[in-house]
């Protein structure tokens, strides 16, 4: 640790609120990692919509003051006790933990990874979360087939892109939505075969060019605004999966509704699908595949300097960004 320095930027919360909760700091100090955890020095820090959640309180944060942020990559600047011999120091990694808002995080060696030559680390903390949200729902939480009518709401949004990409590379025909022709245009090209609004409504459309029939799958992360409508859109039999609250939560859902088309529902979050580290080695192997052999897209909206956080913040809730937002420290 003699070479590192003592504090760092960083940013941290002292209480749940609105933006202006977030404050951007350079005394904070470097954490030391303990037993089974690395040290990293971030290069880019990934922003997710998650992020909001533990900001506002939708989700607590465990304690204050607290440090948002749940994925980075960067180079490993030391490491704990009883750590995996692939992780040394000098080590290009990307990872998913918690407090990534600053210039180092120690992080569990589970959810640490090196890169390989091939993915930067720009590449790397630009695509993990999202993508393997995106991989891990259409193979774990419904294994989708080739010709199924997938419909993905926010299908511009970080997690939206890769859902369009990886469902179009694995044969589905998707149907988008987003809140503006830009976005909807921008959903299209990554993959979406019928893009729709919400102004009008979705639910007439997508029963119409699915014949009638509904999807065989919905994939919904705006949750309270639209989970009534993506419910009428699936087919009998089929799958709706919520897993985001965008718009706010899902409360008070009467099961016997799912009766009236025998509707497999769930609510999965990504880390229940990677909770050992062979398993997120797996996923992410198959992305970084995806991302060289299929040419998938890893778009990037923006990268903030991490004093800039609250713009980064502001930007992601006003529904004015498509793909991923990157903080650097
Ligand atoms: P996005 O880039 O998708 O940003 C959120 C998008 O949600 C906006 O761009 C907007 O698109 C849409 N939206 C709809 N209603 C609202 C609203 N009232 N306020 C703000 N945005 C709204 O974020 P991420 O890709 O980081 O995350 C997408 C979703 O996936 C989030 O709900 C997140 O919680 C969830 N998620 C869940 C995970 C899990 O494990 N369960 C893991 C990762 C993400 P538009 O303007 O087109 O409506």
């Amino acid at each position: 640790m003699s070479s590192l320095p003592k504090t760092m930027k960083a940013v941290l919360i002292e209480k749940t609120g609105g933006t202006d909760v977030l404050q951007y700091r350079t005394d904070v100090p470097v954490p030391e990692p303990k037993e089974g955890e690395v040290l990293v020095k971030n290069e880019y820090i990934g922003i997710n919509y998650i992020d909001t959640y533990f900001r506002s309180g939708i989700y607590p944060p465990p304690t204050f003051p607290y440090t948002l942020g749940r994925e980075g990559a960067g180079t490993i600047a030391s490491t704990g006790p009883n750590t995996p011999s692939d992780l040394q120091p000098g080590t290009r990694v990307v990872y998913m933990g918690t407090s990534a808002y600053a210039e180092y995080v120690a992080v569990p060696s589970t959810y640490t990874i090196p890169l390989p030559a091939a993915i930067s680390t720009k590449t790397a903390a630009a695509s993990l979360l999202q993508a393997l949200t995106a991989l891990t729902l259409i193979r774990d939480a419904y294994r989708v087939q080739a010709g199924d009518w997938i419909l993905v709401t926010a299908a511009a949004g970080g997690v939206g892109l890769w859902l369009c990409q990886l469902l179009k590379a694995v044969g589905a025909r998707v149907i988008g939505t987003a809140s503006t022709a830009e976005k909807r245009g921008l959903a299209r090209e990554h993959g979406a075969e019928v893009v729709l609004g919400y102004e009008e409504g979705f639910v007439e459309e997508v029963m119409r060019v699915t014949g009638g029939e509904g999807c065989h799958a919905v994939f919904d992360s705006v949750g309270r605004a639209t989970f009534d409508d993506c419910l009428r859109v699936v087919r009998r039999l089929g799958t709706m999966c919520s897993f985001g609250n965008a718009s706010g939560p899902v409360e008070g859902f009467a099961l016997a509704r799912l009766s009236a088309k025998n509707i497999k529902l769930l609510r999965p979050t990504l880390f229940n699908y990677i909770a050992t580290r062979a398993e997120l080695q797996s996923a992410a192997n198959e992305l970084w595949t995806f991302i060289e052999k299929d040419g998938l897209n890893v778009r990037i909206h923006n990268v903030y300097p991490l004093s800039e956080v609250v713009r980064a913040t502001q930007d992601i809730q006003s529904r004015k960004t498509t793909g991923k937002l990157l903080l650097e420290p």
